[in-house]
């Protein structure tokens, strides 16, 4: 029988906290037969690496007959995600960020994905900043990320194996549902920005979905260190009826 969820681990190779996850709740029998597993980057994960030759979160849409093996690759999971309603994408931070899910393609079908999740915090990220650009989700038929931090703390790696089993329990039921309905006690957030450099005055350091001001600008703060060219990201909270 066709299965509805494919999920992905280790698309960026060291980070394992998908693979480990999602390896333990497929050895429990009552989930075996409900999806099916791939690691995203293999080369990579072997290697304990983000990527071998370019990053695969980064080169979608790809091409089977590129030269470099994470274009190629890319090709190869967009084409694998095509035999599945829902393909999730796990990504693991070594920021405190907890577990949210990132949307790079907010469709309504990818909202609608979100929305399945008991996972309060939802991420727009769409590909404005140069960095960002071409993730594997966004050229799926139907795809999200979760993104989990610290990857390797034992309390975040237990957070992420709830919510999906929690989803695998629950998600039949909840399809039947609004979009609004699941949403409830739920917040989306969209990014918009960079912010470069912090002033030199600053006392504070933005922290992951924390309330932060420069400069007279309020912003929620993501990804906080983790690019060498900037601070962190900028995000806004997003109405739920604005998102379509
Ligand atoms: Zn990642």
């Amino acid at each position: 029988m066709a299965k509805d969820i494919l999920f992905i681990g280790a698309t960026h190779g060291d980070e394992k906290i998908g693979v480990d996850v999602v390896q333990k709740i497929q050895k429990r029998e009552r989930y075996k037969e409900q999806f099916n597993f791939i690691i995203g980057n293999p080369r990579a994960y072997k290697e304990n690496k983000r990527f071998t030759q370019y990053d695969l979160n980064r080169a979608a849409p790809g091409n089977l007959n590129d030269a470099l093996y994470e274009k190629r690759r890319a090709a190869e999971l967009i084409e694998k995600s095509k035999s599945y309603k829902y393909t999730i994408d796990l990504h693991g931070s070594t920021t405190g960020c907890g577990v949210y899910i990132i949307v790079t393609n907010p469709t309504p079908e990818n909202l609608f994905l979100a929305s399945l999740f008991n996972i309060p915090r939802i991420v727009i990220l769409p590909s404005v900043i140069p960095d960002l650009v071409d993730p594997v989700s966004k050229y799926m038929s139907c795809g999200i990320e979760i993104e989990s931090g610290p990857q390797n703390l034992p309390e975040t790696r237990s957070a992420l194996e709830d919510v999906l089993q929690d989803f695998l329990n629950h998600y039949k039921e909840r399809q039947e549902k609004s979009f609004f309905e699941n949403m409830q006690g739920k917040e989306v957030y969209e990014v918009y920005g960079v912010l470069h450099a912090l002033p030199k005055d600053a006392s504070l350091r933005p922290e992951e979905f924390k309330l932060f001001n420069v400069g007279g600008e309020d912003f929620y703060a993501l990804f906080v260190d983790a690019y060498t060219y900037c601070t962190c990201l900028k995000m806004r909270k997003k109405p739920f009826d604005q998102l379509f």
